[in-house]
């Protein structure tokens, strides 16, 4: 599984938390704890921990749920999103802009270097660019052999030369091979005799290279130390992207990831395996909701959306009611939304309005909103459209084809004046509710 057991435990306390009757205070504090004590021992950096802590804590006590939204779906989704940010902002792409599109793959030796310069060639084959691999290691004779191996299974041309041994003389030879295509891929030692020789040599290389993206290539198993490792690249070369490997099973992946996302370079690719495929482009928001399990938090995202739906909706309502032309058809619509939404008070709280909402809002009772509702359906479309024409004879008809009382029909009349009256009163600011600044 990725990332060892760090998921799972994720999945088990939101689930908690979901199974939890009420979400106060407690219960934040207590899903926090969880959250912490799976992330520490993924790895996580204690302080980003502590930061997330903070956040999820705060934004949980502080923040509204939106209408509609449960206060334990808002927890979850605060969850969700501190998660993500723990990964890095957003999501970033290889482009390949140029051609050739020169790539230098840096890294340690073991890291899984030489694994995914074959397994981005393949991928970038399935994306239609023909690309070409050589291997500037002169340092590990097994290099050249492993590289060969593993381009020849992909139909990928390589470039090396296990008897030379100058790197700086196969990069070039290798430039000039394979100058036509779209993108060269050069794999480069990951071991000398010491650092200071291996990063010596990789900044060689970049100079003779001048390549268009440096990639670094991370062992994620080795959790959070990865960003000294990172940072020590960094130093020497500019560092365009990261791929983090080895994220299959790793305890510590959580750990590498989080840690990684604070260095600067995007993580732009993750390898789950040992497989020419498994290599995955990253995105840290579709990345924790597949840890998180995706149907869920993909339900409740569907969810907040449709919220915002409504709020538009709700939205337009009130531009009508306020721009005069208030009809009962809009009552109407009015009614609808708020047995669905609540009560009407309520929804006008949501929107940005200025001025006192009118009293009557919050008397009308259910029972009330139904029966003008079925006072409504037995009105011609006319009627609705153009109150004013509703007479004492045409009063009758409706209150027949209702089943109520002349009067009721009378009383829904009056209700009508009323709110189009108070409503004269309101002024509207620009939009920018609760809900929007939530979602941002
Ligand atoms: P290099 O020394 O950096 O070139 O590393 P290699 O490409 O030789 O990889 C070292 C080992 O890690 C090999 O056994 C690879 O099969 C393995 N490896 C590389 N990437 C992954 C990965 O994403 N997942 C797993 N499970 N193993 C990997």
């Amino acid at each position: 599984t990725m990332l060892g057991k760090l998921g799972e435990k994720l999945r088990k306390s939101i689930k908690k938390l979901a199974k939890m009757p009420i979400v106060d205070e407690k219960v934040v504090k207590e899903v926090i704890k969880d959250l912490q004590r799976a992330l520490i021992q993924a790895d996580v950096n204690v302080k980003l921990v502590f930061k997330l802590s903070k956040s999820i804590e705060k934004r949980a006590l502080k923040e509204e749920p939106p209408k509609g939204i449960t206060p334990k779906e808002h927890v979850i989704k605060i969850v969700y999103e501190e998660l993500t940010k723990l990964l890095g902002k957003k999501s970033y792409k290889l482009k390949i802009d140029k051609k050739p599109y020169k790539i230098l793959f840096v890294g340690l030796q073991g890291s899984g270097k030489t694994t995914t310069v074959a397994k981005l060639a393949h991928y970038l084959r399935l994306k239609g660019y023909n690309s070409a691999v050589v291997c500037t290691d002169t340092w590990r004779t097994a290099a050249y052999d492993q590289l060969k191996q593993l381009t020849e299974e992909i139909n990928v041309p390589m470039y090396g030369d296990p008897n030379e041994d100058n790197p700086i003389r196969l990069a070039k030879e290798g430039l000039n091979k394979f100058k036509n295509y779209d993108v060269i891929l050069f794999d480069t030692a990951g071991r000398h005799k010491n650092e200071k020789e291996l990063l010596d040599e990789m900044e060689m290389l970049s100079k003779e290279i001048n390549p268009d993206e440096i990639i670094l290539v991370i062992d994620g198993t080795i959790g959070q130390q990865a960003k000294s490792q990172a940072k020590a690249f960094s130093e020497r070369v500019k560092i365009g992207s990261i791929i983090v490997t080895k994220l299959d099973g790793s305890a510590k992946g959580g750990g590498a990831l989080s840690a990684v996302s604070e260095v600067g370079a995007p993580i732009k690719f993750i390898g789950t395996g040992e497989k020419i495929d498994d290599l995955e482009e990253f995105d840290p928001a579709r990345f924790m909701s597949r840890l998180l399990g995706m149907g869920d938090i993909k339900s409740l995202i569907e969810k907040f959306e449709r919220v915002v739906e409504e709020e538009d909706k709700i939205s337009e309502t009130v531009d009508t009611m306020l721009s005069g032309k208030f009809t009962l058809k809009d009552l109407k619509t009015q009614f609808e939304t708020m047995k669905k939404m609540g009560p009407l008070k309520q929804i006008l709280n949501m929107l940005p309005l200025a001025g006192n909402i009118p009293k009557n809002f919050s008397k009308i009772t259910e029972d009330k909103i139904k029966k003008y509702c079925v006072i409504m359906d037995s009105m011609t479309e006319e009627e609705l459209e153009n109150p004013r024409i509703i007479k004492y004879s045409r009063v009758k008809r409706i209150a027949r084809g209702a089943g109520v009382r002349n009067e009721d029909v009378r009383e829904l009349l009056r209700y009508y004046k009323t709110t189009k009256k108070a409503l004269k009163g309101f002024e509207r600011r620009k939009l920018g509710g609760p809900i929007q600044s939530i979602l941002k």
